[in-house]
Order: C-alpha cells, then sequence, then structure tokens
C-alpha cells in the first residue's frame, strides 16, 4: 500500500503516520524530517532549505522533487510506503503521478485556530523522536528523554505555514478528489480517537 498524508502542519500527519506504520508495516517518508535531518548534517540540502523553512516557506519544487526522487528510487515495487509532507503543490502531486501509483490520500482536516494552539505547544524527544505537549510534559512521556520546540513552531511561522497550506496544498483535495483517491478524516481530538477513524474507513471502505 503506498499512501499520501494530507493535511495543514500540526494535522497530525507524523502521529498517524506512526500508528500507521505499526499497522501496516509501511515505510515513514517524512521530507520534514529529510531537510531536518540535512540540516543537522549541515549538508548543502540542509542549508539551502533552512533559509525556506525558516521563512515557513515552501523548498522550491525542484529541490524536493529531485531528493523525493531519489528516495523512492530506492524502494522496490511491491514495498509500501506513507509520504508525509509531500506533496505540497500540484506541480509535485504531478511529479509523483509520474513515479508511482498511490493507493491512498488522507486528508487530516483541523482548524487552523486548533492548529496554531496545538503547535505553540507541540515539543519533540530528542532521543525517541516522540511528539508531544510541552504544556503537559516537561520530559518525554514515553522514554524520559530531553524535549525540544522546532524552529518553525512559533507563531508568525506557523501562520505563514498556514496560509501557504491554504494557498498551495489545499488544492491537492481537489486533485485526489477527482482521482477518486481522497479519504477525508476528522483529525480533532486524541490522536487514539483520529487514529480509531483512519482505521474505520481505511480498512471498511
Ligand atoms: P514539515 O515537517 O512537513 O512541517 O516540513 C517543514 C518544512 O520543510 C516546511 O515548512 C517546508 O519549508 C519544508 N518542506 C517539507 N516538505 C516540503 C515539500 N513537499 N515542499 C516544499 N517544502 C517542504
Amino acid at each position: 500500500m503506498r499512501l499520501v498524508l494530507l493535511g495543514a502542519p500540526g494535522a497530525g500527519k507524523g502521529t498517524q503516520a506512526v500508528f500507521l506504520k505499526e499497522r501496516h508495516n509501511l515505510a515513514h517518508i517524512s521530507t520534514g524530517d529529510i531537510f531536518r535531518q540535512n540540516l543537522k548534517d549541515a549538508t548543502p540540502l540542509g542549508l539551502e532549505a533552512k533559509k525556506y523553512m525558516d521563512a515557513g516557506q515552501l523548498v522550491p519544487d525542484e529541490v524536493v522533487m529531485k531528493m523525493v526522487g531519489e528516495t523512492l528510487s530506492k524502494f522496490k515495487p511491491d514495498e509500501g510506503f506513507m509520504l508525509d509532507g509531500f506533496p505540497r503543490t500540484v506541480k509535485q502531486a504531478e511529479f509523483l503521478e509520474g513515479l508511482t501509483k498511490i493507493d491512498g490520500v488522507i486528508m487530516f482536516k483541523v482548524p487552523d485556530e486548533a492548529i496554531v494552539k496545538r503547535l505553540t505547544s507541540r515539543a519533540t524527544c530528542k532521543s525517541c523522536g516522540n511528539v508531544t505537549n510541552i504544556n503537559e510534559h516537561s520530559v518525554c512521556p514515553s522514554c524520559g528523554g530531553e524535549l525540544y520546540r522546532r524552529d518553525d513552531d512559533n507563531e508568525a511561522t506557523i501562520r505563514s505555514r498556514l496560509k501557504v497550506f491554504h494557498e498551495q496544498t489545499e488544492a491537492l483535495v481537489e486533485f485526489y478528489r477527482s482521482r477518486g483517491l481522497l479519504i477525508e478524516i476528522d483529525a480533532t481530538g486524541m490522536p487514539e480517537e483520529v487514529f480509531s477513524r483512519v482505521v474505520e474507513t481505511l480498512e471498511h471502505d
């Protein structure tokens, strides 16, 4: 199974990907994570991407498409994966269509104000990558590791990421609906509740 996870920043794509990975044994490909790893390793790709990430803007299509093309070329035809954070523009979606067949596109729907609230309190564990709420935990609730906040999780950058989402990424809802691939999920509430909606829809449709 090859899925695309679609949704605004903070809609819970990464969290749901962890659940889906466990249940369906799918590789999790997050373009944001690949950029952050490159930045940590100070590669030219990471340094180029940083300019855009810090401003809450999209990294240029050509750069992202090249990176995704290289990543997906390592997968055998029968290997499943989830794309988290890609595609984000119609151009990227067309590029993906030329690369591989996608079985479903899950759109996680959350109102903007709930997103701002989630992201201004989002923290990630340095050791295990678990995503949690900084107001509720001072260390990682699953492994006790140190928590950090993403540089782009400040209110000004969150607002511009949301604007970019509405201006460029939301068009993909129609793109995939017209291809009969769209699965819309109410992504408000606790992650476990959202996941049970995903399972119900994916496995019973
Ligand atoms: P994310 O972790 O998915 O929220 O991505 C963090 C940042 O990485 C985004 O705000 C963009 O600057 C960049 N990025 C990630 N994926 C893409 C993509 N498909 N197209 C353009 N920029 C991306």
